[in-house]
């Protein structure tokens, strides 16, 4: 959202015991590795067949042999490792077959055999990442780098480890975390239309869809009346000083709800995959003043009653024809504060976004982000369910130090104690090279899944998985950046060099720190990791001191890591291109 206001907004292998549960367990299950088979049910879905070659795979890469993968045969009573809800595992646990979108799974071993199942959707292919990334220490921390711990026999050990999601639709929003493999890897599931992900729960459509829905191209000439009202004229655009705004629509004509409920559920139709289908308003002010959308309003003592009595009427009608859809709206600039009354209905998912928020400190704990508390608290109050689109990264310069790790976590718990079934964590997304996108974009997945993980354990594991020797000093690099914080300054999403928690000093002990990191780097792909780490660094030094940037080859070493890394963004949307020609400008 607010892609086009202020600057775009809304717009090692070493094995780690993350999670284990089998830590005082010995081999249990012994003989000859190739006795065992990875057994999938007739019935197994796609992403459980695909998750029992994954399994096959990774384990070849750990312990260099094959364990086949064969179809359930009530004839086979040898050594198995049993994917999918089966009479098996029914008779051991008791359990009902999990519906097929339960994302949540379980994996235990029993007599020898090993089992993971869950909803055939998704979480029996959870599972089985899991079951790696616990038991065996895989790791999928980018698309490109995965760290498998070899071993020289293959070990199962016991195993009961059960594990459900803490929030329902997960969407990082990371360039790095598109890769809809490494997304079902990490357990990610939401999808926007900005790429093409497959297989994600969220939303047709992404937000602001008024006007997609009912563009003013088709209906404006024969029914202006269907468009916002404002100063006595139907308008679908205001234009104030040559700049055109997009208006909305007028929400109590009956035709409106009509046409916007009937192609939402023909959307529906189309694409029955998603859970979420967005009805909401333009990413502009300009809401209509017509008498009758204003007597809502004035009832409500709010815009958002007037948008929740709309969107209400439009989820009751979908939900006849699709009792297990939603229908999300969004809470924001002019409807950002609740109505009086009217309650959004069951199958309705109000969508907040914290984008005025500091995030120096995190929601419950800083004065400036009161309001936003109270207004979720509000919602959360009076609604079945929220979904929120926070935002992690400096959308003004992706490439800079931006110190809001600390953050992360204890918002995204505040989410979900406000009933959050669903988080969007909109990072930087147009390309790779983002402050620490590989750690934030894999810590971020992690989050979502579990917001009560150890986080400092999660950063540890990255940092000599994915760094190697040099982890270390990025470590300390990144303690540094998080130390910059203080109680009294606060950070927004737009961070700019000359801010005061920045100084000389910082960037002359962050370069000192990387330097070390690159004499020890393991290999040169190591060090180009470390260089890639360090480019916020240099990138600060050349915003803030240009002329010392110029003469030490800063900007050069600057414009060397870009061009290597095929970085295309340096800001968002549509400051990127000016950030990107202007620092290539200054380069010179
Ligand atoms: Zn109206
Ligand atoms: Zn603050």
């Amino acid at each position: 959202m607010k892609y086009l206001l202020f600057f775009c907004i809304i717009c090692f292998g070493r094995q780690y015991s993350v999670a284990k549960t089998n830590e005082n367990s010995v081999a249990s299950i012994a003989g000859p590795l190739l006795a065992y088979r990875i057994i999938v049910g007739s019935d197994a879905s796609a992403s459980e067949k695909w998750a029992a070659e994954e399994l096959r795979y990774w384990l070849y890469q750990i312990c260099g042999e094959y364990i086949p993968v064969q179809p359930q045969n009530n004839n086979y009573t040898g050594p198995r490792i049993v994917l999918g809800y089966n009479y098996e595992v029914k008779g051991k646990t008791g359990i009902q077959p999990p519906s097929d979108k339960d994302e949540s799974f379980h994996y235990f071993s029993d007599s020898g055999n090993v089992y993971i199942y869950g909803g055939k959707q998704r979480g029996t292919m959870y599972g089985v990442f899991s079951f790696l990334e616990n038991e065996f220490g895989c790791r999928w921390y980018t698309p490109q780098v995965t760290v498998i711990p070899k071993k020289e026999k293959l070990v199962f050990g016991k195993y009961n480890y059960k594990s459900a999601p803490g929030i329902q639709v997960r969407n990082d929003f990371y360039f790095e975390a598109f890769d809809p493999v490494w997304a079902a890897r990490n357990k990610m599931n939401g999808r926007m239309n900005y790429v093409d992900q497959p297989g994600g729960v969220e939303a047709f459509w992404s937000v602001h869809t008024f006007y997609p829905l009912m563009p003013p191209d088709e209906f404006f000439d024969k029914h202006p009346e269907y468009y916002s009202l404002i100063n006595g004229k139907r308008v679908f655009e205001v234009i104030k000083n040559e700049h055109h705004q997009l208006a909305q629509l007028c929400l109590s004509n009956k035709n409106v709800l009509k046409i916007i409920t009937e192609r939402i559920k023909q959307k529906i139709r189309q694409h029955p995959e998603y859970m979420i289908y967005d009805v909401s308003q333009n990413d502009y002010y300009n809401p209509c003043e017509c008498d009758k959308c204003q007597e809502i309003v004035k009832k409500e003592g709010a815009e958002s009653g007037l948008m929740i009595w709309f969107v209400n009427q439009v989820a009751e009608s979908v939900e006849k024809e699709f009792p297990d859809k939603y229908i999300g709206t969004l809470a924001y600039q002019y409807t950002r504060t609740p109505p009086k009354n009217i309650r959004p209905r069951k199958n309705v998912v109000v969508r907040l976004c914290p984008i005025e928020a500091c995030v120096a400190h995190d929601l419950k704990s800083c004065e400036k982000n009161k309001s936003f508390l109270d207004d979720m608290q509000k919602w959360s109050s009076v609604s079945p369910q929220l979904y929120i689109w926070d935002y992690v990264v400096n959308f003004a310069h992706y490439v800079m130090p931006y110190p809001n790790f600390a953050v992360l976590q204890p918002n995204i718990k505040t989410f979900k104690e406000n009933k959050s079934i669903g988080i969007m964590e909109q990072a930087a997304y147009q390309s790779r090279g983002g402050e620490f996108s590989e750690l934030k974009a894999y810590l971020i997945a992690k989050l979502l899944w579990n917001p009560d993980i150890n986080i400092n354990e999660v950063i540890d594991d990255f940092m000599s998985g994915f760094y190697g020797r040099s982890g270390k000093f990025v470590r300390e690099y990144f303690n540094l950046a998080q130390s910059l914080i203080t109680p009294q300054q606060h950070i927004k999403i737009g961070l700019h060099p000359i801010d005061p928690i920045f100084t000389n000093e910082f960037v002359n002990q962050s370069i000192a720190l990387f330097n070390e990191a690159i004499k020890v780097a393991d290999n040169p792909t190591i060090k180009s990791r470390v260089e890639l780490s360090a480019l916020p660094v240099y990138y600060l030094k050349c915003m803030r001191n240009p002329v010392m940037a110029r003469t030490d080859g800063t900007y050069r070493l600057v414009l060397n890591i870009i061009a290597k890394e095929g970085i295309t963004h340096l800001a968002e949307y549509n400051q990127s291109t000016d950030r990107f020609n202007k620092f290539v400008e200054e380069a010179k």
